[in-house]
């Protein structure tokens, strides 16, 4: 069976929601294509029901890409306080469940899936990033990409918890569950956050946000005391510096298994000043090269994607291929944690919505 459509959306998600809803404002047959039993799966679990469903001091700092620039069109005609705006008034109308098989495309493109054929003139990628297979993530949005001829940025799992190396393991792993504010480094970026111990590495804020700047082999510095000297008791009273002294100072400004652990494998044996100061600075410049990350399997989402320069920053639309958009995480745009990436789908949805 053949039915004919203005636009054809593939992924009910944030993004391609967004999208259907603008188009079909502006009167045009929309048709949202999803493989999931339920549309806007990721919008309902995110931050356990309750997420980021965007974040009002959003910037283009805020989005990692090839091309930095390439976000700021969309993210200025959409911005955080339409978004609110719609929660308020809006639900969501419909959605079809499907499974799409191939696309092709002629005058028009043609979807075809189990046995029907779906065609209209332009086709809506919302397919999403490699992020949470179980969840409905596919690559087939890369796919599709590939096959009309466009290059994409390496995808790579990102907001992502850290691996530990073995050594590092062996002497943190039992600390899972401790948690601490830190400011986590690497390659000249830097958040400060919550830290979050697991039996197998790294997670929390801080840590999900370096993950998506941190390289394969390179080192991540966390300072362990932000904007604090937890030895200052001990300098001030030289005749009472023993290792029960470094003890106390070291719990009161941090968890006390961690403090202790920390003791265990740091603690100097004498404590002149040189001494204090090393002990100090390595408390504040902790370098760990975590193996690896937890993989798409746990990471928030997914960074790289479709290559900026194939697309208009004003409509998402392909350079190469007219009538072809390609709209949220697919795309090479990813945010920070904290609610940017919800932003950056409905903004590039508003923006392939005034568009198709
Ligand atoms: C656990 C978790 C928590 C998160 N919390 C937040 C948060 O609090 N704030 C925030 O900003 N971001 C958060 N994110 C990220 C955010 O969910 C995504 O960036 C956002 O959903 C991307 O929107 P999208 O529409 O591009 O993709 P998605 O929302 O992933 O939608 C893509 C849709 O396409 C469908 N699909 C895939 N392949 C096909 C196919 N072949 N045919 C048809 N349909 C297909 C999928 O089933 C899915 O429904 C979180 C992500 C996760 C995994």
């Amino acid at each position: 069976m053949r039915r004919d459509y203005d636009v054809i959306v593939l992924g009910g998600g944030a993004a391609g929601l967004l999208c259907a809803i603008e188009a079909g404002k502006r009167g045009r047959r929309v048709a949202v294509l999803e493989r999931a039993e339920r549309i806007g799966k990721k919008i309902l679990i995110s931050g356990g029901g309750r997420c980021n469903f965007t974040n009002l001091h959003c910037r283009p700092e805020n989005f990692l890409s090839a091309n930095p620039h390439f976000c700021k069109s969309a993210l200025a005609r959409y911005t955080p306080a339409d978004f609110i705006a719609l929660v308020e008034k809006h639900g969501i109308a419909y959605h079809e469940n499907i499974k799409v098989s191939e696309v092709h495309r002629d005058s028009r493109f043609r979807v075809l899936s189990e046995g029907n054929e779906l065609v209209a003139e332009a086709l809506v990628v919302a397919t999403g990033g490699l992020s949470i297979p179980k969840m409905g993530a596919t690559a087939f949005g890369y796919d599709l990409a590939r096959q009309f001829g466009l290059s994409i940025q390496a995808c790579r799992p990102a907001l992502v918890p850290l691996l530990w190396a073995a050594e590092e393991r062996k002497h943190y792993g039992d600390l899972a569950g401790v948690s601490l504010d830190v400011i986590a480094s690497t390659d000249g970026r830097r958040f400060r956050e919550a830290m979050l111990f697991t039996h197998r590495g790294l997670s929390g804020p801080a840590i999900l946000q370096i993950s998506s700047y941190w390289q394969t082999g390179k080192a991540i510095t966390i300072d362990l005391a932000p904007d604090a000297d937890p030895l200052s008791p001990i300098r001030a009273s030289p005749s009472h510096r023993d290792s029960l002294a470094l003890k106390r100072a070291l719990r009161s400004a941090l968890p006390t298994r961690f403090a202790d652990r920390w003791l265990a494998l740091h603690s100097p044996e004498r404590l002149p000043n040189a001494a204090l100061d090393a002990f100090a600075a390595e408390l504040h410049h902790w370098n760990i090269t975590p193996v690896g990350d937890e993989g798409h399997d746990k990471a928030e989402v997914t960074a790289g994607g479709v290559d900026t320069s194939e697309l208009s920053a004003k409509t998402m639309e392909c350079r190469k291929v007219p009538g072809l958009y390609f709209i949220g995480e697919v795309v090479d745009v990813t945010g920070h944690l904290g609610g940017f990436n919800f932003q950056w789908a409905w903004a590039s949805g508003y923006a392939a919505g005034q568009s198709v």
